[in-house]
C-alpha cells in the first residue's frame, strides 16, 4: 500500500480500511449513496458502523451502541453469532450459489422441510424469493393466477387495510396504506385496491364486535372482484406499529370463507416469535391460503424471504393457462441464505424463546409506563417483544435519532412512533438502558 492509498483511507484494492479515514467513507457515502426513504443529498445523518456483535453495534469512533431495532425486525439472535457465522462458512465451502431452476440443493430442502413444520397445516407449497417485497408480489399473483385458473379472471383485486405496510415494489405498495403509502404520486401505476379501516379493536380490550363491520360489508359488496383479502395479522408495523383483537383475525378469515375470498397473511415482521407466539396467526389460531415470511428468517443475515400456499391453491394454478407460477428469481432459494436460515430456525427452536420474549414483554410493560406520563406522550402499547411510544406530535427524526446515539442506544423512530424491537437475546441491564434513554429524550421533547 503507498503512503498516497493510507492517506486516502484505502487500501490498494480500493477498499476502506477501517481503523482509517472513515470521514472519507464518510463523505462519499453522502456524495453518492441512497439510504432507505431518504433524499441522496447528504442531509440525513449516518453513523458508520465498524462492527456488530451481540446487541451491540460498534461505530467507527469506538462508540457501542446498545441495539433498540434487531435491524428491523430481522436480527433475533444478535450480531456476530457463532452459530450462524458456523453455517454461513460451512455452506460456502461448498457453494455460494447455485441456480434453483432445474437444480436443487440440501440447504432449500432442509429450510422447506422447516417451514411446512413449523406453519398451519394447509401450508405445504414453498416459494423462496429475495426480499420481504417480492414475498407480497408473489402471493398476489398467486392468488390472482388462482382465479384465473378457476375460471374467474374478475376475482383479480386486494382488500387490505388502512396502517398496513407490505413492501415497496408496485404490487405490494398498492395494499399499503394509501396515504402513507403516497399512492397519489404513482397514480395510473399502482393498481387502485379496496381499503377497510384499520382494525379498531385493542389486542388488549375486550373484544368489540361492531370492529369488525365495515371489513364485513366491504367484502360483502366486492367478492366477486376480490381475489385475497392482505393484512399483517395482529400488529401492523411500519404502518404505524398497530397491535389489534385475535378475534378480528379470525371474523376476517370466516368472512373470506364466506366470500370466497382467499386470505393472504403477511408475517414478514411478525414471524419467528416476535408477538409471544410464533407466528402472529396463533394469536387466532387462524391458518392463511398465504402466507409470505421474511425478515427475521435468516436471523438477519441475509436477505430472503418466502411464500407458502396449500397443496390445491399451487395444483390449481398449475392447471391454469400458464401452466405455472409465472415467477422465478435468479437468487432463488439461495444456499448461503437458506443454511443460515435452517441455522437460525434450529437455534430458535433447540432455546425458549418463549420465555425470553415474555421477559422482554414484561420488563417493557413496566418501563415503558414511565413515558405514559410525559406530557408529549399518547399512548404506550407492549406487544411480545414489541415496545411502541406513540407521541402527540411527529417526531424530528434526525435530531432525535442524533439524541439516542449520544445516550449509547440505537433507536430509529418514525412519524410520531418511537419504538423498540430488541434482538430476543438481550440482556435484561441492556433493555432498562433503551427504556430510560427513551423515557429520558421524550421527557425533553
Ligand atoms: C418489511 C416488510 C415488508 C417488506 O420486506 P422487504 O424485505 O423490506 O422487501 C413487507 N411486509 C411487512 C409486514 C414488512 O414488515
Amino acid at each position: 500500500m503507498t503512503e498516497a492509498t493510507r492517506a486516502s483511507g484505502a487500501n490498494t484494492r480500493g477498499r476502506i480500511d477501517p481503523d482509517r479515514d472513515w470521514a472519507q467513507a464518510v463523505a462519499f457515502d453522502r456524495a453518492h449513496l441512497w439510504h432507505p426513504y431518504a433524499a441522496a443529498d447528504g442531509s440525513a445523518p449516518v453513523w458508520p458502523v465498524a462492527s456488530a456483535d451481540g446487541v451491540r453495534i460498534t461505530l467507527a469512533d469506538g462508540r457501542r451502541l446498545i441495539d433498540g431495532m434487531s435491524s428491523w425486525w430481522a436480527a433475533i439472535h444478535g450480531y456476530n453469532h457463532p452459530v450462524l457465522n458456523r453455517a454461513a462458512r460451512g455452506q460456502l465451502g461448498r457453494m455460494a450459489h447455485v441456480m434453483f431452476g432445474g437444480l436443487t440443493h440440501g440447504p432449500a430442502v432442509d429450510l422447506g422441510r422447516r417451514l411446512v413444520e413449523l406453519t398451519p397445516a394447509p401450508l405445504e407449497k414453498v416459494f423462496f424469493c429475495d426480499s420481504g417485497s417480492v414475498a407480497v408480489e408473489v402471493a398476489i399473483k398467486m392468488a390472482i393466477q388462482y382465479w384465473q385458473a378457476r375460471g374467474q379472471p374478475a376475482k383479480h383485486r386486494l382488500l387490505a387495510l388502512r396502517g398496513g405496510y407490505h413492501g415497496d415494489t408496485l404490487a405490494a405498495m398498492s395494499v399499503c396504506d394509501p396515504v402513507t403509502g403516497m399512492h397519489r404520486l404513482f397514480a395510473g401505476l399502482v393498481p387502485q385496491q379496496i381499503f377497510a379501516p384499520q382494525p379498531a379493536c385493542r389486542f388488549k380490550d375486550p373484544w368489540d364486535p361492531s370492529a369488525i363491520d365495515e371489513f364485513a360489508r366491504l367484502i360483502a359488496a366486492h367478492k366477486d372482484e376480490l381475489a385475497a383479502v392482505i393484512l399483517e395479522p395482529i400488529v401492523q408495523g411500519a404502518g404505524g406499529m398497530w397491535f389489534y383483537h385475535p378475534e378480528y383475525l379470525r371474523a376476517v378469515r370466516a368472512l373470506c370463507d364466506a366470500h370466497g375470498v382467499l386470505l393472504i397473511a403477511d408475517e414478514i415482521a411478525t414471524g419467528f416469535g416476535r408477538t409471544g407466539r410464533l407466528l402472529a396467526c396463533d394469536h387466532a389460531a387462524v391458518a392463511p391460503d398465504i402466507l409470505c415470511l421474511g425478515k427475521a428468517l435468516t436471523g438477519g443475515y441475509m436477505t430472503l424471504a418466502a411464500t407458502l400456499t396449500t397443496a390445491e391453491i399451487a395444483g390449481t394454478i398449475g392447471r391454469g393457462d400458464a401452466g405455472c407460477l409465472m415467477h422465478g428469481p435468479t437468487f432463488m432459494a439461495n444456499p448461503l441464505a437458506c443454511a443460515v436460515a435452517v441455522a437460525s430456525i434450529d437455534l430458535l427452536m433447540a432455546g425458549d424463546w418463549q420465555a425470553l420474549v415474555r421477559g422482554i414483554e414484561g420488563q417493557m410493560v413496566r418501563e415503558l409506563e414511565a413515558c405514559s406520563g410525559l406530557a408529549a406522550v399518547r399512548d404506550v402499547r407492549v406487544l411480545g417483544a414489541i415496545g411502541v411510544v406513540e407521541t402527540h406530535v411527529p417526531l424530528d427524526l434526525h435530531a432525535l435519532t442524533t439524541r439516542f446515539v449520544e445516550a449509547g442506544v440505537w433507536l430509529r423512530p418514525f412519524g410520531r412512533l418511537v419504538y423498540l424491537m430488541p434482538p430476543y437475546v438481550i440482556k435484561p441491564r441492556d433493555l432498562s438502558a433503551l427504556t430510560r434513554a427513551i423515557a429520558r429524550v421524550l421527557s425533553e421533547a
